[in-house]
């Protein structure tokens, strides 16, 4: 057993049983717009199981969670949000792990599990994932081979959105990974040491993503092969470098690029969604714009977009769904 639970050895034998026994794969397969067969993703996210103690942090939670929905809604994604703590000794970031796992073995028709933080929210709304790149593949993770694997810099990689295949490897790994958080005395012994081992990193208690990067360096042999580190789009986007520049793109650029032009994912790293952690006043304002600059691409396609980036307020745009409306009933007023 490890501190997820009873040791499980054939679950790829187990999937390929309750496969014979259930779907046959072309109903499993999603297929998108563009006629493309994909495998079946569930995205997972969630937040704590209480309220935020400030008001506006439930209320960004919950626009971060309508633009989870709409992104999911757009590309035939389903989508899992948890707010139960499922091992009372592995809170905060280490609380996905336990869930993860549950949801692999609950969910054998599921091929790939996509976890995203909470702080993090899709802000190209027509991007959709290069998959098939993935196929030799069973974790895919933003970040950058030289940092992580010359450097051993803890933030070479992101570990608050990333895909995870539901198969045996990734079980094995979450076992690994999990032995990091187990609880709270672990994590305090173990902080150290990945501080030690890891360029830069502050000493504080072990975290999943410093224990990602310490496990693909000490045991490269095992992991590293099976590990994607994607950098040509942004499957996370560091939040300071792109939100000032809203503004801009919407000006000279348009959705769909996923990459710096029109970046696929903004995730406030450093920040808390619940505003307990606001960098210069910055983070729960920035949140808020990064929610209206997706829910425009949202609004847009019913002739709506919001006044400005900083507000809920919206106006009408004449758009070809507008015209249409316009046709139909010529009589409503064109403001
Ligand atoms: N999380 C959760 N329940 C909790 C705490 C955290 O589901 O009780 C999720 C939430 O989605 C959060 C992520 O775990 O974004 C990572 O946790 P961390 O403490 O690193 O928070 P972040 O800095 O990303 O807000
Ligand atoms: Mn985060």
């Amino acid at each position: 057993t490890s501190s997820l639970g009873a040791q499980i050895t054939d679950w790829d034998q187990q999937r390929q049983i309750w496969f014979s026994q259930n779907d046959s794969p072309p109903t499993r397969l999603h297929q998108y717009a563009n006629g493309r067969l994909q495998p079946s993703i569930l995205l997972v996210t969630g937040s704590s199981p209480k309220p935020c103690r400030n008001p506006l942090g439930n209320h960004l939670l919950l626009q971060f969670s309508k633009n989870k929905m709409d992104y999911c809604r757009l590309h035939g994604i389903r989508i899992f949000y948890n707010m139960a703590l499922l091992d009372g000794e592995m809170a905060d970031c280490w609380s996905k792990l336990p869930l993860l796992r549950k949801l692999m073995l609950s969910h054998p028709e599921v091929d790939w599990i996509w976890w995203m933080d909470s702080d993090a929210a899709f802000t190209d709304m027509t991007f959709e994932l290069p998959m098939e790149k993935y196929e030799q593949y069973n974790l895919v993770l933003h970040g950058w081979g030289e940092e992580v694997y010359n450097k051993k810099s803890w933030i070479g990689l992101n570990a608050g959105v990333f895909l995870i295949r539901n198969c045996q490897w990734s079980l094995d790994f979450m076992d690994v990974w999990a032995a990091f958080g187990e609880n709270q005395k672990v994590r305090d012994e173990l902080g150290s040491v990945l501080s030690q081992f890891l360029t830069k990193r502050p000493v504080f208690e072990s975290d999943d993503q410093a224990a990602l990067v310490y496990i693909l360096n000490t045991q490269k042999e095992i992991w590293e092969k099976k590990v994607f580190l994607e950098n040509s789009y942004c499957l996370h986007g560091y939040w300071e470098i792109i939100v000032d520049r809203y503004e801009k793109l919407m000006e000279s650029s348009h959705a769909g690029y996923g990459d710096d032009r029109w970046p696929f994912v903004t995730h406030f790293v450093g920040c808390k969604p619940c505003g307990e952690q606001e960098i210069e006043g910055r983070c729960m304002k920035q949140m808020q714009r990064a929610f209206n600059f997706a829910d425009n691409q949202v609004l847009q396609h019913y002739g709506y977009e919001h006044k400005h980036l900083g507000t809920s307020e919206v106006v009408r745009v004449a758009n070809k769904s507008m015209d249409r409306q316009q046709q139909m009933n010529p009589l409503k007023d064109r403001s």
